[in-house]
């Protein structure tokens, strides 16, 4: 059996600014978690490789990389109110959206079965013009284009349980029906974007699915969400490899929201997408690291995840499930997804 792998590189390390949530902190939580946990016995190592500026321009405009560029020569400083960029930050930037792009081919070319990219920075907020919301390049978005320019794939999945709506995701493929946007995450909320009236536009029309929940909602609403709304639509695209945008800050321990997801949530939600990838696209698919802030949560959610995708039980968490409260019922919002989306 064809090993599952993982990405890091401690280049991603270098891009940090002190007291911000989006910290190396976050990283080097997981790899120590990871490393002391056993997890990483288990899975191969694949090296990272840097994008070149050629595969971010199969997202972002060229005066974007140069802004970015130029930006991280010059030093640190802010590209809006809360990303930064540091003298390394465009070295890892490049590494980061190559991290993804390495895994991405080493399971197409079946060297690896599955693979998770530890990467940062995150990537989910960069629109094909713009760095925002602590996300220079759309690492996810970039290697979606790279298997349909380059690698002759038709039809790509990404899914984006990360608990802010991934609108550079959305933006950069929201006339294009080769790709499948599924997003589940807290609404109203940063960055605004995701109503599930957002459903793509021409050729695209139908290929985004936003699933957009109240705070509070818990577990529970979150996995019927990827169960009545994910799991059909994914199976009616039919698509060649699973992309998945995992940010584990729907955890009820996550300072910066509020959609109280338990590290038991996150394993049932992996597992459900490696069961998809298992039954549509012979098992190809890659994990890449987005958003997350808490980080203990961070380690056992990300452990999570590669217990479900090597098909090993959950290991319970220090954290449990969290602290119980009423949910709000999200059956009347699912149905009416599942009705604009014809499920
Ligand atoms: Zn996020």
């Amino acid at each position: 059996m064809r090993p599952t792998g993982y990405v890091y590189d401690p280049i991603y390390l270098e891009h940090d600014a002190p007291g911000h949530p989006e910290s190396a902190g976050r990283l080097r939580a997981i790899v120590s978690h990871l490393e002391s946990s056993g997890v990483f016995g288990r899975l191969d190592q694949l090296l990272a490789r840097d994008a070149t500026e050629d595969d971010l321009a199969l997202v972002h405009s060229r005066e974007l990389v140069a802004q970015v560029k130029a930006a991280a020569g010059a030093g640190s400083q802010l590209l809006d109110p809360d990303t930064y960029v540091v003298a390394r930050s465009f070295d890892a930037a490049l590494r980061s959206a190559g991290g993804v792009l390495a895994a991405t081919d080493a399971v197409l070319d079946g060297d690896l079965s599955r693979a998770f990219s530890l990467v940062r920075p995150p990537g989910h907020h960069a629109t094909p013009e713009r760095a925002m919301g602590f996300c220079l390049f759309n690492n996810v978005a970039i290697a979606a284009a790279h298997l349909l320019e380059r690698r002759g794939l038709e039809r790509v999945a990404i899914i984006d349980f990360d608990v802010h709506h991934g609108n550079g995701t959305q933006d950069a493929f929201y006339a294009d029906g080769r790709v499948l946007y599924f997003s589940t995450h807290q609404h109203p909320f940063y960055p605004g974007s995701g109503d599930w009236r957002e459903t793509g536009d021409g050729p695209g029309r139908g290929a985004t699915v936003n699933v957009p929940l109240p705070a509070g909602c818990g577990d529970e609403a979150l996995l019927a969400a990827y169960r009545e709304v994910c799991a059909p639509a994914v199976k009616r695209f039919r698509p060649q490899f699973i992309l998945v945008s995992a940010g584990f800050d729907a955890h009820f321990a996550d300072p910066l929201a509020q959609l109280r997801v338990s590290t038991a949530g996150y394993y049932e939600i992996a597992t459900l997408l490696r069961e998809l990838s298992d039954d549509l696209c012979e098992g190809r698919i890659v994990f890449a690291l987005e958003g997350g802030y808490d980080h203990t949560a961070l380690g056992w959610s990300v452990q999570a995840c590669f217990d479900a995708l090597t098909g090993r039980d959950f290991a319970p968490d220090p954290l449990g499930r969290g602290p119980l409260a009423p949910a709000p019922d999200v059956s009347a919002l699912l149905a009416r997804i599942r009705e604009e989306h014809g499920l």
